[in-house]
């Protein structure tokens, strides 16, 4: 059994124990949910007032030279590249996950189209988060493609024969469910298939290796494990084979080789500068910046590697506990065990209540969120083309998979501890036991989940 003492015991001889200063916590507050916004890092308010007063204040337009402001994008992602397995200019920080994915994505379809034309099929997991789904889905409207959704990932292997793209998040946002990238992407460059990678719930949660794994191309999120801050810039890289390849199809003004030279006609700039569009948000990037420097702060003790083995005794500890302490109330583990299977989260279903558990525990200041599973889907969702699946005959109905309601907690390693975990598992037992979750006040839906 597990001990409060062992939990502080843990703390005392983390070696990361001290970055958690790096962060501003509200005090009561243990924050699950650093896979959906990161807590704010401490330098984050002085250093974007200084941007505001000084650079944009007194510098004005020479702050494009002066500060630095016009290579931000590529300064950020030289930086961000360390944490992905991927080199210095490959990738650059700009524009949102669901835009950098529409420009990826577009890219690969025209090389598909001009080395495969036979292949049709833009493939995705049903249980992907649904803008990558949505922006396929528009995509793939436009091109001629069909999107297919598999409901297991041992599905995908018998569509890649006629499959274009392969496009996967790498950790599931739902589950917390990690694909094995490199084992993937090779399986669909065996076939023909291109495979494009989210990062959404990878970067700076567990090691990437994008030009060890064989990705070709990748999209991430800046204001989950990075911190970046609400809305922060994603990020977008290209594989250098397909770097000079293809304008992408947001072809504005800072991708152009010279967008100085104020030319009418477009030449894209060598690379991943490319992938730029318009005028850069100088605020939110400087925002990212100081996310980006507290992962980047790990370095030194042992950077990526050390806050995966955190993040695993982390999330391993708040199942041990679960089971533990909470036995008997119906909490069902949704993530895999097994380590090389799982990201940085937990989620845990239950068949009646998952809302307002979530909702009372936020209330006690441990702030986990909820996903709804199928029975609480939108009516008139889109449908793609499904796969029949493997337990019974013809096509899933809506949703398909059978989803869950989910409890989702985010374990960031920087800012989180053992005692941190002893005390949400506290908590949690407490709302199972009094039943405090029946309260109406934990059961009226807000518009953010
Ligand atoms: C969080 C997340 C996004 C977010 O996209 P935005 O464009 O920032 O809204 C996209 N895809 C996945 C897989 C995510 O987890």
């Amino acid at each position: 059994m597990t001990t409060l003492q062992d939990c502080r015991a843990r703390d005392a001889a983390d070696p990361l124990r001290a970055l958690r200063d790096l962060f501003t916590i509200p005090p009561g507050v243990i924050y699950l949910d650093g896979n959906s916004l990161g807590v704010m890092p401490a330098a984050a308010p002085a250093r974007i007032a200084a941007a505001v007063t000084e650079e944009w204040g007194t510098q004005l337009i020479r702050a494009w030279n002066a500060s630095g402001w016009f290579d931000l994008p590529q300064r950020l992602g030289d930086r961000l590249a360390r944490l992905v397995g991927a080199q210095p200019g490959e990738l650059v920080c700009t524009d949102s996950t669901s835009v950098n994915l529409f420009k990826v994505l577009s890219a690969a379809l025209k090389i598909a189209g001009e080395d495969a034309p036979q292949r049709r099929l833009v493939v995705s997991e049903r249980s992907n988060f649904p803008t990558d789904l949505y922006i396929a889905e528009g995509l793939c409207r436009e091109r001629g493609y069909t999107l297919q959704l598999v409901d297991e990932p041992g599905q995908i292997a018998a569509v890649l024969p006629d499959t274009a793209v392969l496009m996967l998040t790498h950790v599931n946002y739902r589950t917390g469910a990690m694909h094995d990238m490199a084992a993937v992407s090779a399986a669909a460059h065996a076939a023909g298939a291109l495979a494009v990678w989210d990062l959404a719930h990878s970067a700076g949660a567990v090691p990437v290796d994008l030009n060890g794994g064989g990705a070709d191309f990748a999209v991430g999120c800046g204001y989950k494990y990075l911190n970046g801050g609400p809305g922060a810039p994603a990020f977008v890289w290209v594989h250098p084979r397909h770097a000079q390849r293809f304008w992408q199809p947001l072809s504005g003004w800072w991708g152009h080789a010279a967008p100085f030279a104020f030319t009418p006609d477009y030449q894209p700039a060598p690379g991943i500068a490319r992938y730029l569009c318009g005028t850069q948000p100088i605020l939110s990037l400087t925002g990212l910046e100081c996310g980006l420097d507290t992962v980047l702060a790990a370095e030194p003790l042992g950077g990526m590697a050390a806050l995966r083995s955190k993040s695993l005794a982390l999330t391993d500890q708040f199942i041990a506990l679960v089971e533990e302490r909470c036995a008997g109330h119906g909490l069902e583990l949704v993530t895999p065990r097994d380590h090389a299977a799982r990201g940085s989260q937990v989620c845990l279903s239950r068949t009646e209540g998952a809302y307002a558990i979530v909702q009372a525990l936020i209330a006690r200041g441990v702030i986990g969120d909820y996903r709804a599973g199928d029975s609480q889907a939108a009516p008139g969702r889109p449908q793609a083309a499904g796969l029949p699946s493997g337990d019974g005959p013809g096509l899933p109905g809506p949703g398909g998979a059978g989803l869950p309601d989910i409890l989702r907690f985010g374990f960031t390693p920087l800012y989180l501890g053992f005692e941190d975990v002893w005390n949400s598992v506290e908590h949690l037992r407490d709302v199972l036991v009094t039943e405090e979750w029946r309260r109406p006040e934990f059961n009226a839906r807000h518009a953010v989940t």
